[in-house]
């Protein structure tokens, strides 16, 4: 399940450094993607006051943050993208789908870009080149040696670090924050929303996989990977089925998941332990809702972000509260005259508190209503005069339970909560020969960019350097 609603995802139509846009390029024709063409949107962030997309136009958002944040705040933001924007050409110089396991990687990425590598370490000067060395430690570390004290950036930044990888600054890679700062301030640089909804994208996706030979079975729940010999030689299905595999097992599931899936006695103990302590993000409550459009704001924004108190931080419960209205950009996905929304607390709710309860209980229901009730004030917040819940036709209100059941991920999690700095995701293989691991509970880590990453690594892998040349030829990188 690939969630591609709230803002962060970037997902262009042109080829640039990004995998998905890459994949793109490479297993839709023409035909598939129109579709899917992607809407150019601007977002509305809603906080304790209304602050404008800073994507909208670099005067419009300095604008803002005068008016929002605290006088310090413009200043300060400049310094940030002063000190961070030049290390930019270190973190974009080598293309995610050049990497692979093996030491074919000198070939495929070393080789390949060294000569690009090398100009954007040149273009960066001494100061950026210094910068660059800390792309690997914790972003926090970089706005602290930029002396960045205005509590309102430190909490704005610390706010899109959590929303990309479900940890705060002082856990995200720098690479990632720089890469994700360097995407948005190309010029011409826009965020991207897929028309029809994000069905239309994974509809494409299994298009172009069928297209390139693929056979897909689509909602088989595998019961068990099957090992022989010492190796996962394929996987067990509900059904009973057996489906051999020729190379290796990949599993996207989470690592929790993924050991479920495993014969215990073939399990080394370090790697269970490994997966045991790894701790995990808070789990979701989800609102979803559908509702006559008529009486509501004409200028109404497809996503919203409240948040209730910024000094408590972006990470604690009941705090941040997402909102995704799509029927805003494609009216298809909700009756005439209606809009579908979908507002969600992101990574921030504790599973402990539902664990055990009985779904149909009082108890349990008792505790949706009291938990829900913060995003049903946001989403009133952010729609404004015109909304009532009362008349709402849809009111769906999902728990961490809910989350755990339909997402199969284990304790309704957001993924692995690993900070940079303090340790690092794992990689892709693991002790079982033949078995592979991708997904967000695999390096580069959470959110829809990184996974894909992690998949194109894996699949590399597992074909010749030569095939993965052909292939970053085909896509022209
Ligand atoms: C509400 C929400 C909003 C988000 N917004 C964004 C965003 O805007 N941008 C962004 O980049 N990221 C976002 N994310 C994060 C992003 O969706 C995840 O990081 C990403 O989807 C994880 O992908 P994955 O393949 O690792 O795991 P999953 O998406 O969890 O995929 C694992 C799949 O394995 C299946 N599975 C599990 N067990 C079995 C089994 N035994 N047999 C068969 N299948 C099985 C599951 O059903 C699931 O489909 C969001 C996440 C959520 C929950």
């Amino acid at each position: 399940m690939i969630y591609l609603e709230a803002q962060l995802t970037r997902l262009r139509s042109k080829a640039t450094n990004l995998t998905l846009a890459h994949l793109c390029s490479l297993v839709f024709n023409q035909e598939v993607l129109r579709p899917i063409l992607l809407h150019k949107f601007w977002m509305h962030w809603v906080c304790h006051c209304h602050v404008s997309n800073m994507i909208r136009g670099w005067s419009t958002y300095l604008k803002d943050l005068e008016k929002y944040g605290t006088p310090n705040a413009v200043q300060e933001w400049q310094k940030l993208l002063d000190g961070i924007l030049p290390m930019s050409a270190a973190a974009m110089a080598l293309p995610p789908l050049s990497i692979r396991g093996d030491f074919g990687v000198l070939s495929t990425a070393a080789a390949r870009y060294a000569p690009s590598l090398l100009k954007s370490f040149v273009q960066m000067g001494p100061q950026g080149a210094l910068g660059a060395t800390k792309l690997l430690r914790p972003f926090s570390e970089v706005m602290d040696s930029l002396e960045l004290k205005d509590p309102f950036i430190r909490n704005w930044v610390d706010l899109l670090s959590f929303l990309l990888a479900g940890v705060k600054t002082n856990g995200i890679l720098s690479a990632e924050m720089v890469y994700m700062f360097a995407e948005w301030y190309q010029p011409g640089s826009c965020l991207e929303y897929p028309l029809h909804g994000t069905g239309a994208v994974v509809d494409a996706l299994v298009q172009g996989m069928k297209k390139f030979g693929g056979r897909l079975s689509l909602g088989s729940h595998v019961e068990k990977i099957v090992i022989e010999n010492d190796r996962a030689s394929g996987v067990k299905l509900r059904s009973g089925q057996f489906v051999r595999a020729k190379k290796a097992v990949i599993s996207n599931a989470s690592m929790w998941d993924t050991l479920k899936l495993l014969p215990k006695e073939v399990v080394p103990k370090s790697y269970l332990d490994r997966v045991n302590t790894t701790p995990q993000c808070e789990s979701f409550m989800h609102l979803h809702l559908g509702f006559d459009a008529e009486g509501i704001r004409e200028d109404l924004g497809i996503h919203h972000i409240v948040v209730n108190d910024w000094e408590r931080g972006v990470d604690a419960d009941q705090n941040v509260v997402l909102i995704s209205i799509p029927s805003v950009l494609s009216p298809d996905l909700a009756p005439p005259g209606k809009h579908v929304l979908h507002a969600y607390l992101p990574g921030t709710e504790p599973f402990g508190l539902w664990e055990g309860l009985d779904r149909r209980s009082t108890e349990y229901k008792n505790l949706k209503a009291e938990r829900s009730e913060v995003m049903w004030r946001a989403v009133e917040r952010a729609i404004g005069a015109g909304f009532s819940r009362d008349k709402c036709e849809v009111k769906l209100v999902g728990t961490p339970l809910t989350h755990q059941r339909f997402l199969r991920r284990n304790r309704g999690t957001y993924g692995p909560a690993i900070e940079a700095g303090k340790n690092s995701f794992p990689g892709h293989s693991t002790p079982i020969p033949q078995l592979y691991c991708c997904g967000d509970s695999t390096f580069p880590g959470i959110g829809v960019p990184a996974v894909a990453a992690s998949g194109a690594i894996v699949a590399n892998s597992l074909v010749s350097v030569s095939q993965h040349s052909q292939l970053l030829d085909a896509i022209g990188i």
